[in-house]
């Protein structure tokens, strides 16, 4: 079959939810994220090694991620590791990690997410299971797909030829619809969550605006609730990208008017922050506070000061002293401002003279 769209590994799960996606997500770059960021310096740590200068590096939270990963037992003695292989066009990609032997293979996939393993995740293995197969000529191969934050693992294996041509023929199915001109959108909460074409999608914005002639949720039935509790993620999801589309539109937008704010707040050295507070916080506070934002983090703060007897003002001018030096603000935030209000100021308050103005002109060009 020739690869028309890209079918890798990491797309199958929202291609069988979604066969549409793989053609309007065709061509688009990867976006990332500080959770995507995270995910690729474990998946590194976890392929450079123990003692690497990127493991060395990791929280301490992370490194016991990664080290809950290498401790998994492996069954056969060859170690293979971020080897690209395809299925003959099926699908590919990078599996994590593969270990192998006269009698077979077995592939491990990390999830370092906080949200453990998505169902549709078998996918992604299965297409990574039929890749091993192929590259390592075997029938014997089980995939595991392991979230070390949950303790959760989800397992396909394939023990002979007749198991892997089931898998074969359900992968292909998968592609076969995503291939075909038409393939159905399907935008749901699952499918849509990550979707590069998210924010152009004409399936999403058809489901997003089924519920914009919908009543206040107050007023919403039970059936209707569900519904709306089923893709209440899509519905922020692609919120947030009209924002950054708007954002990123240099003209001028129909009854809005574009500003800039100062950017938020963050503690520029997070190390030095936690040494002047470390009278005010023991050992199990420091791990959560690195994780905090600046607002949090002085909520917290603050809070120990008045624990100590300080009011409000002093704890918080307590709070700006200590952190001297250390913070500093993000780029300027673009806001927007609907124009309707300062309209209806007009109407209400200059009516009288706009109609006299409007009455002189047309006595103007009646004259
Ligand atoms: S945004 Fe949703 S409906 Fe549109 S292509 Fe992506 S997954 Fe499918």
């Amino acid at each position: 079959m020739a690869l028309k769209f890209e079918h890798t590994f990491s797309q199958l799960p929202r291609q069988a939810l979604c066969p549409g996606s793989a053609r309007m997500e065709h061509g688009l770059p990867s976006e990332r994220s500080s959770y995507s960021d995270e995910g690729t310096r474990l998946h590194q740590a976890m392929h450079d090694g123990p003692g690497s200068p990127i493991d060395r590096a990791l929280t301490e939270e992370q490194a016991w991620l990664v080290n809950r990963c290498r401790e998994l037992p492996k069954t056969y003695p060859y170690d293979v590791m971020e080897n690209w292989c395809s299925a003959s066009g099926l699908c590919e990609g990078r599996p994590d990690f593969v270990s192998y032997g006269p009698e077979g293979a077995e592939v491990w996939d990390w999830k370092f997410g906080n949200s453990g393993i998505d169902p549709g995740t078998v996918w992604q293995i299965k297409g990574q299971l039929l890749a091993v197969a192929e590259w390592l000529l075997t029938s014997s191969v089980i995939v595991t797909a392991y979230a070390p934050r949950t303790n959760e693992s989800l397992v396909v294996k394939a023990e002979n030829e007749e198991q892997l041509a089931e898998i074969w023929d359900e992968v292909a199915a998968v592609v076969n619809a995503s291939e075909t001109p038409d393939a159905l959108l399907a935008p749901s909460q699952e499918a849509c969550k990550y979707c590069k074409a998210l924010s152009f999608c004409e399936g999403a914005a058809k489901e997003v605006s089924t519920y914009t002639s919908l009543p206040e949720p107050s007023e919403l039935s039970v059936a209707q609730l569900s519904r709306a509790l089923d893709v209440r993620s899509l519905f922020t999801k692609w919120s947030e990208a009209v924002y950054k589309e708007a954002k990123a539109f240099r003209g001028s937008i129909p009854g809005w008017t574009r500003g800039t704010r100062e950017g938020d707040r963050y503690i520029a050295d997070v190390v030095m922050a936690l040494s002047r507070v470390s009278n005010l916080v023991d050992t199990k506070d420091v791990l959560q506070l690195m994780t905090l934002p600046y607002g949090k983090f002085s909520e917290f703060v603050i809070g120990r000061l008045r624990e100590q007897g300080m009011t409000e003002k002093l704890a918080a001018e307590q709070f700006a002293t200590l952190m001297q030096g250390i913070v500093e603000r993000g780029a300027p935030i673009t806001t927007f401002r609907k124009e309707k209000e300062s309209v209806r100021r007009i109407s209400s308050h200059s009516k009288k003279s706009l109609d006299a103005t409007t009455d002189g002109a047309s006595s103007a060009s009646s004259n």
